[in-house]
Formats: C-alpha cells, structure tokens, sequence
C-alpha cells in the first residue's frame, strides 16, 4: 500500500526492484511479448536462433561452443549443465562461498553424482592458489564448478584465475554466471571453461522464464545419455533444436521474444561493457550514499561486484528491518533480505533496468525512512 505522499516513479506504477531477480525490465522489453506466435513459426524460429547466435557472441564462443536454452529458472539449467556434463564416474569439485555454491552441492545429492565441497567464508572470494593444492591431492576429481559473482554476498570470485588453474591440473570448468552474465567480463578465447549458464532476467534484463547453457561443442556431443532427467538433457535439447529450430517441448514464447528485445537494448548499450558501466555507477552511488547515512558494508570494495551489496543490519534499537523495508517498499524501491549465516545483514542490488536517478530515488527513501524510525546511528 503506498501512502498518501509516497511516489513511484516507475512509468508502470510498479515498484523498482532492487532485488537479485526478477529484476526491472524496460516498457519495450515487456511490450515485446504482447504476441502470441506458434511453436513453429517462422518469425518465431527465426527469433530463437538469433538469440541463440547473439548470447555466444557475448563470450566470443564462435564454433567451438553451442547455445542450449533451456525452461524455466536458473536453477535449472544449474542443474542441466551438472546433470549433463559431469559423467556418471566423475567427481565435482565444487568451489563454495555462499548459498548458490551451496545449492550445487545439493542437486549433486539429488542427482546422485560424486561431489566434493571446498568452502571459503561468504565474505571472502574464492583462493585460486588453495584450489591448485586441493586439485594436486586429489585426482579423482575430474571437475570444478564455481559461481561467478556469489549474489548471496555480491562478492566476486576470480574466475580467470580459477579457471587457469583448473586447466594447468588438466580438470574442466563449469561456471555458474548467473548474476554475472552481461555486466562482467567473461571471454572463452582468454578463459578456459567447458561451460557456463545464466538466465533471461538478471543483467540480461529480460524476462524471467528461461536459462541458457553456453557449452563446448565436443563436450556436449560426448555428453549424450548422461543426463539424470529428459526435461533437463541439455544433449537431447540440443539435437532436437538443431535437427528443426524448434524446442522440444512447449517454448516460453514471450519470454523468448521480451529477451530478443532485451539482446537489442544490450546492444544499443555498448554490450558488456557499457551494462557493467551502468552498474559500476549504480553500485558508487549506492555504496558511498549508504556509507554518508552511517551503514557498513560486508565487504571491502576490492571483493565487491557491481551487482548487489550486502549491509550489516544497524545495531540500532530504533533500526526494525520490517517496517524499514515495508517503509522503502511503500515509496516504490524494493530491496531484499539478507541470506547470510555470519551476520545479520539485507541486500539491495544494481541491476536491471535502473540507472543513477532510481539510485539516488532509493537513498532519498531511504534517508527518509530512518529518521521517521528515528534511527540516527547506523552503525553495525
Ligand atoms: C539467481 C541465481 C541463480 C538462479 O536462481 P533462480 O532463483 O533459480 O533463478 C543461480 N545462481 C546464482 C549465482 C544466482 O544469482
């Protein structure tokens, strides 16, 4: 409920997200799916393929990786790509500092696969130099998986190094970009990964429904009949869509067609490095605006990515996290909870379709919110 001298400045009258996903999309990207197009259609297989061919070109894939797009949230083509790509007599090593490291592990129970957990603390990125040691003493793994931007904490990991060290011990990368994918770099021709998954909604800024799998074509070929699940054989996905462009069972439509549009406005962007512009300015302001107001972040600014950042709850008495965020969110800005098991903390997030002015729109609820609650320290 929005009070009677609260504003949203969102053209749709909805709040802005300033959430991990589903994330603020433009007018445009939601007015791309007021159209009900068939399976096989042509304007609709045209599409598809076109996303397909653009979402490689974003890590410069060229023909040694394919595009396997795949139903639902990311935590299903999560699930493919570990289901799919790690042999039913391999081992996974699995790279942790927060809850998506940690749902990782647990689909590898579910699934049934061999896996092994390394765990640094959620404030600190994973140490490429400790994996060498770990891969050295232990030559049954055959893989190694790590999340890209940890958006449990919003630390972020360095991939680049991890994956040089993974490939020097002669084992294969599977990277978890999803909070990453867009607005940090990620190059196959620098980074030696076998394969990496994100989804439509994150810094893609579409429409949350559908995930993708961006895989080397080798790897995928000798993948068939691994998979645990038909709905999630990312092989199976593949053949059938190259045998016709189609999907093998019913597409996401309109998520399809908003996140066409969505590629357009990253294009018209400058692409990974225009977005990750967009979202490094938001962070600045968001970080040195809650500093000024007194609030403590979890991480220093070196571990920090552009994406979400975590505050420390205030110590404050005055400080009551549920009217603070139903406060925010009555005056349009939605923000989230905090996901850590070492502090009690919340999160507020740089992406999606939100620039400086959304930003500084958030701060000015936010100064507005603490001296209604009376709080004058903010001090954790
Ligand atoms: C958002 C996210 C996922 C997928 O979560 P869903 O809720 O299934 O979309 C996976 N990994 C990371 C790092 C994420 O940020």
């Amino acid at each position: 409920m929005r009070g009677a001298n609260d504003v949203s400045a969102s053209p749709d009258g909805d709040p802005w997200l300033l959430t991990p996903g589903p994330l603020t999309t433009s007018p445009t990207v939601k007015a791309a799916m007021l159209h009900d197009l068939g399976s096989r259609d042509r304007r609709f297989v045209a599409v598809n393929g076109g996303v397909r061919e653009r979402l490689l070109a974003i890590i410069g894939g060229g023909e040694d990786f394919v595009c396997v797009p795949l139903q639902g949230s990311g935590t299903f083509v999560v699930e493919a790509m570990l289901g799919t790509l790690v042999p039913r007599d391999g081992r996974l090593l699995i790279l942790v500092n927060g809850a998506y490291g940690h749902r990782m592990a647990r689909i590898m129970r579910v699934v049934g696969r061999a896996a092994e957990v390394m765990e640094w603390p959620e404030d600190q990125p994973v140490d490429p130099a400790a994996v060498a040691e770990r891969l050295a003493a232990s030559p049954a793994v055959t893989h190694v998986a790590v999340v890209q931007c940890e958006t449990t904490s919003g630390v972020r990991n360095p991939v680049e190094a991890i994956a040089e060290v993974v490939a020097a011990a002669g084992r294969r990368l599977l990277i978890d970009a999803m909070s990453a994918f867009g607005a940090l770099p990620l190059d196959a021709a620098t980074t030696r990964f076998d394969a990496v998954v994100a989804s439509s909604n994150k810094c893609l800024e579409g429409v949350p429904g559908m995930g993708f799998c961006l895989v080397r074509r080798a790897v995928l070929e000798a993948a068939a009949g691994n998979a645990h699940a038909l709905t999630l054989d990312l092989h199976d996905q593949w053949q059938a869509m190259e045998a016709n462009g189609q999907w093998r069972f019913t597409p996401p439509t309109h998520v399809i067609l908003a996140f066409s549009r969505a590629l357009d406005e990253f294009d018209a962007e400058g692409g990974q490095p225009g977005r990750g512009r967009r979202y490094r300015e938001n962070c600045r302001i968001l970080i040195d605006g809650m500093r000024r107001l007194g609030f403590e972040t979890l991480l220093p600014d070196a571990h920090q990515a552009p994406i979400i950042v975590t505050f420390k709850m205030p110590a404050s008495p005055r400080f009551d996290f549920q009217r603070f965020y139903d406060r925010l969110s009555e005056q349009g800005y939605v923000i989230y909870p905090g996901k850590l098991t070492v502090a009690p903390s919340f999160r507020i997030g740089c992406i999606g379709r939100l620039g400086a002015e959304q930003m500084r729109g958030a701060l000015a609820a936010i100064e507005c919110t603490l001296a209604e609650m009376g709080v004058t320290d903010c001090a954790a």
